[in-house]
């Protein structure tokens, strides 16, 4: 999952980052308006978490572009606590959430993790495939009930591949997804990742769909 930290006070900024790296995130991050904009706009992103109050340009505004221009991923906005009419204006601009500073950042995580997972279509914070069982809330995964000890880069792709469960995933939506815009993205290492996975659990739950990419099913597809 990839996500958008559009947050001018560096210290929050910097925790944001912190606290989403974590939980399984590839994150980019902006410091203003234009910049955050310009980045929404232009990658894919999973959840945003949107600060209203931004030099250069305003966080509503922001969010009322993409909005115009058909960006429909998750953002959650980030109000001061005594601006109350940041809230209606934002959720009015088109906003999934909002969170009024000072938070916990495990509140913000749990807004997130159900942002996301509205998004894919799942309710519950835990998703099952067979015998395999992703805790998104805990970032743990078992199989057959047995702990599959993964690193970060084997759980964001299982992670991604799980919540789109119902679909076949393509290889340039899984890197786009899985990197941030810094990451050397050579599609070849999602491959490398997709035979390390299939190492960890039944080798038969990860499907390649020749020429288009791969899919997570019990099903044999043949
Ligand atoms: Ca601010």
């Amino acid at each position: 999952m990839r996500a958008l930290v559009v947050e001018d006070d560096p210290d929050l900024n910097r925790q944001l980052v912190s606290a989403l790296d974590e939980a399984g995130f590839a994150i980019d991050t902006a410091f203003d308006g234009e910049e955050g904009y310009f980045l929404g706009d232009t990658e894919p992103y999973d959840v945003v978490i949107l600060d209203i109050g931004l030099p250069k340009m305003d966080g509503i505004s922001v969010l009322e572009q993409w909005r115009r221009s058909e960006r429909n991923m998750p953002v959650i906005i980030l109000t001061a606590r005594d601006r109350w009419s940041d809230k209606v204006t934002g959720m009015d601009a088109g906003a999934d959430d909002y969170l009024a500073k000072p938070f916990h950042m495990e509140e913000l995580l749990a807004r997130i993790r159900a942002q996301v997972r509205r998004a894919a279509g799942h309710a519950k914070s835990e998703i099952e495939c067979g015998p395999v069982r992703l805790d998104t809330k805990s970032a743990r995964v078992t199989c057959d009930g047995q702990v599959v000890k993964l690193t970060s880069h084997e759980y964001r792709l299982l992670a991604y591949l799980m919540h789109h469960n119902a679909r076949v995933v393509s290889r340039t939506e899984l890197v786009e997804h899985l990197y941030d815009q810094d990451f050397d993205r050579d599609s070849n290492t999602i491959e490398v990742f997709i035979g390390r996975l299939r190492k960890k659990i039944p080798t038969d739950l990860i499907k390649t769909v020749r020429g288009l990419g791969y899919r997570i099913s019990m099903e044999d597809e043949g």
